[in-house]
């Protein structure tokens, strides 16, 4: 029996690890769920999942989270150890009656708990692009240091994992990851400026949490995919490509020297990737959508438009660069969406946001991951600052106006 500490369980990808739970109780059993504000989904999954702890992001709504489980008729012996903050997530992810954490979590709140759980040499099976991208040389380091096993769970890193199966590292050539385009794939790039978050929402292949989905429309999310990718198997940033494949059904293929290609194809379901993350290197009968080769079906294969979708290149440059220039990207990038989703940017205005803070913060070494953090929020300040001074600059149309009047 695995059990599982779940960080973001009220989230996409924790709904789906806990589907996956649900599907094989003889397998799978859940230690600890830790959520942010969703308090009544999390009452709803304590009732029906029975953990021994369940967190909260606040200490302020573990009170309501106990008048939830008393809503649920779960207040006496029945109730798990209920805690809130940091601390006790840290604390749920190292405990040794857990045996993997999905790391789940949207944002840089995940990384101190998969942090830890890999200095406590745990199975994580991870989502979370944060950990990497904003710390992906100490997370490494920690791995190798204490024997952690970190399977990635993002379909493209789980496609590449699957594939590097096939050979050895220094047979290796080129890491290709897929990206659907995102909804804009299409969209001249002078109507990106007036798109709105409604639009930039609607994507065309998965259903994600609003971060992420904007990120995919930004084509932001492929670069932090090629950030983690370089940590994960190794790779220079030059050596893992992107490919559109709007079709989403090949998430990753792996060139060899003899000229081979693997490449990773299932239906757009994750909880392949995340059961993988469970059981491997063992697979097991999956509850998804099975692909029916019989049917005709065409797959296209195109370049990126690094031009369109600036944030693709910015996360080259950035991991070439290296030091903090990742972590001030990340930084940057969830300051913009924030921005963007919030109606106080616009689409185009999120990678303008991202290059003036990585061009104002600069790139240091992060010794410590108190370090990382410190520079993230150094470099949010950054970010939030030229959000501001960009909506309170006066625009152009307006000083026309006022010229001619
Ligand atoms: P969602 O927005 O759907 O869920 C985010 C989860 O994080 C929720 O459970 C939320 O809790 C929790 N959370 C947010 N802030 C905090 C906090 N401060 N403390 C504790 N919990 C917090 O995101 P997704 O599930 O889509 O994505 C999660 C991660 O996985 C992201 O990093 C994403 O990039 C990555 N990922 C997602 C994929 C997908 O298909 N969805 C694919 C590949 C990677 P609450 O709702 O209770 O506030």
């Amino acid at each position: 029996m695995t059990r599982l500490t779940i960080l973001g369980s009220t989230g996409s990808i924790g709904a789906s690890t806990l589907d996956v739970v649900r599907q094989r109780r003889d397998r799978f059993g859940v230690y600890a769920l830790i959520a942010g504000r969703n308090v009544e989904s999390l009452a709803r999954q304590v009732a029906e999942f029975r953990p021994e702890v369940a967190v909260v992001a606040e200490a302020a709504d573990v009170d309501r989270l106990k008048t939830a489980l008393d809503g649920l008729g779960m207040n006496g012996s029945d109730r798990p150890e209920l805690a809130s903050g940091a601390a006790a997530y840290r604390a749920a992810a190292v405990s040794g009656e857990s045996d993997c954490l999905m790391s789940a979590i949207v944002g840089v709140a995940g990384l101190e708990a998969t942090y830890a759980a890999a200095c406590a040499g745990k199975r994580i099976g991870l989502a979370n692009k944060e950990t990497l991208v904003a710390a992906g040389e100490l997370v490494m380091k920690a791995v190798g240091e204490h024997g952690a096993e970190l399977i990635p769970v993002d379909s493209e890193h789980n496609g590449a994992h699957q594939c590097l199966r096939a050979g050895r590292r220094e047979e290796v050539t080129k890491l290709i990851l897929t990206a659907s385009g995102g909804p804009f794939r299409n969209t001249p790039r002078e109507a990106l400026k007036v798109v709105s978050p409604a639009e930039a929402l609607n994507h065309p292949t998965w259903k994600m949490g609003p971060r992420i989905t904007i990120d995919s429309a930004t084509l932001m999310n492929k670069g932090f995919e090629v950030i983690e990718a370089c940590w994960l198997f190794d790779f220079r940033a030059d050596e893992v490509d992107v490919v559109v494949h709007p079709q989403s059904t090949v998430h990753a293929m792996v060139e060899y020297n003899d000229g081979s290609v693997i490449a990773q194809v299932c239906a757009t379901d994750m909880r392949m990737p995340i059961q993988y993350a469970l059981t491997w290197p063992e697979r097991m009968d999956a509850p998804v959508p099975r692909l029916n080769w019989r049917e005709s079906r065409r797959w296209d294969f195109a370049s990126p438009d690094l031009v369109k979708f600036p944030l693709l290149r910015l996360a080259y440059e950035a991991q070439e660069t290296g030091g903090s220039a990742t972590c001030v990207l990340n930084a940057a990038d969830e300051v913009a969406v924030e921005a963007f989703l919030g109606g106080r940017l616009g689409f185009t205005g999120i990678a303008e946001v991202v290059e003036e803070t990585l061009a104002r913060a600069g790139a240091r070494a992060a010794a410590s991951i108190e370090d990382v953090l410190e520079l993230d929020r150094q470099a949010r300040r950054i970010a939030s600052g030229i959000v501001e001074e960009r909506s309170s600059a006066p625009v152009a149309v307006s000083v026309r106006a006022s010229e001619e009047g």
